[in-house]
């Protein structure tokens, strides 16, 4: 029997490769504009780090890791997220105290062993984007800015961002409290983890996806309804940040994210054609983890986009991107005609001319209809009567009409008038 790939992971392959290669680029100019670094980091890491991070508590830490000993049995994960390596990398690499460096973007892939469905797979692939070093609120805006910046320039432009505060760990507690005490009244009637979150951990009951829990949250105290003076004012001064981008945004009370890195600032963005699992992709602010991951007291915002998730929306909302037609298709009729080709094909090549060659000797008319497969406008015929005469034949799919081209002019003839065709 032949090997598959592992449930839940994906081969990625053409045509719809090109559309992934179109959103990374996208995205990688888009950083570009604000000032945004690369940073790549391994995909295992220590499993303490992600424990450490997102909370033990979390689902992804409970169930959803992907985590093993290596042969001198240390435990490894899979990273489920990005920010934690990011975090990670940037205090053991002191950058820090780079003063051009404060902004970082990932693009790849995360692991998190889950029922696989429509969204949601086992190898999925974040954009991501941290921000670091800055309280402001005004990089929490600027960063929701980009990504909804984004979705707009990759065509996706009925998306709605949802924001809430989830205030500091001072006004958390006060908040605690009232949450429990709703929580409590409720105690019979949640499911088994959520239980238990009561005491350990309730902010996660919000988390939860059994219908049940779902239905009693619903009801619960609002966080901003506890947010402390300074909270309160960092919240009223992203929301007017936000406002100066002309974004458009929605409270959502009930919105926490489900990791335990986070304050203040949280968002989530929702687009449809997505179903139950809506949202492309959030973030939000994250001013205890650099110390609680050994580094130095740094503030941080940052979000991740679910690649995957871009595409079923882009797939529903607009017409597929085109993939890349060959610049010229070269037929050879015969071994000495191949020969010739080959020449002359690795020498557009060396000019930036996309050239597709049939490699097969076949008939004319066999080559013409692959050709004609790949949307080629110019198809450069050679055979055994063209090379007697020292020529080749360049035909133009769409008008039918046929020239001939000397062989030794072949090269400069085709690159200058195909890039006169492109500009
Ligand atoms: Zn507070
Ligand atoms: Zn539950």
């Amino acid at each position: 029997m032949a090997i598959t790939a592992i449930k839940g992971m994906s081969d990625i392959y053409s045509p719809e490769v090109e559309v992934w290669q179109q959103i990374e680029e996208k995205a990688r100019q888009l950083f570009a504009r604000f000032g945004f670094r690369e940073l790549r980091t391994p995909i295992l890491e220590k499993t303490e780090l992600f424990a450490r991070s997102i909370g033990e508590d979390t689902d992804i830490v409970q169930k959803e890791m992907y985590t093993f000993p290596d042969r001198k049995g240390n435990m490894l994960t899979l990273r489920p997220e990005a920010t934690a390596s990011i975090v990670r990398a940037i205090i053991q690499h002191r950058l820090y105290n780079v003063p051009t460096m404060g902004k970082f973007f990932a693009i790849g892939p995360m692991f998190r062993y889950e029922r696989p469905q429509k969204g949601r797979y086992r190898q999925f692939h974040q954009v991501d984007a941290e921000v670091v070093g800055s309280k402001e609120p005004v990089v929490d805006a600027e960063v929701m800015y980009w990504a909804m910046l984004f979705l707009e320039e990759i065509g996706i432009r009925d998306s709605e961002l949802h924001i809430n505060s989830l205030g500091c760990p001072e006004c958390r507690s006060p908040f605690r409290e009232r949450l429990v005490k709703y929580l409590r009244e409720y105690e019979e009637s949640f499911c088994k983890d959520c239980g238990r979150r009561i005491y350990t951990n309730p902010l996660r009951v919000f988390d939860c996806k059994v219908e049940k829990c779902k239905e009693i949250v619903k009801g619960a105290p609002k966080v901003l309804d506890s947010l402390c003076g300074e909270c309160k004012k960092h919240f009223e001064k992203v929301l007017f940040f936000l406002d100066k981008t002309r974004c458009t945004y929605k409270l959502n009370h009930h919105l926490v994210r489900g990791l335990d890195y986070y304050n203040r600032t949280a968002f989530e963005i929702i687009a449809s054609g997505l179903g139950a699992q809506n949202a492309v992709g959030g973030g939000g602010r994250y001013d205890g983890l650099f110390k609680e991951l050994g580094g130095p007291d740094i503030p941080a915002v940052g979000f991740a986009l679910g690649i995957e998730r871009l595409l079923i929306v882009l797939k529903e909302s607009s017409p597929q991107l085109k993939i890349g037609v060959p610049d010229l298709y070269m037929i050879a009729l015969g071994e000495k005609a191949q020969e010739v080709c080959f020449s002359i094909a690795q020498g557009l090549r060396k000019k930036e001319i996309y050239v597709e060659m049939g490699y097969e000797l076949k008939s004319l008319k066999s080559q013409m209809r692959r050709a004609d497969k790949f949307g080629a406008v110019h198809v450069l015929i050679i055979g055994e009567n063209e090379l007697e005469k020292g020529i080749a034949i360049l035909r133009n799919m769409v008008t039918k009409k046929q020239s001939e081209i000397a062989l030794d002019e072949v090269e400069n003839i085709l690159v200058e008038r195909i890039k006169k065709e492109s500009e």
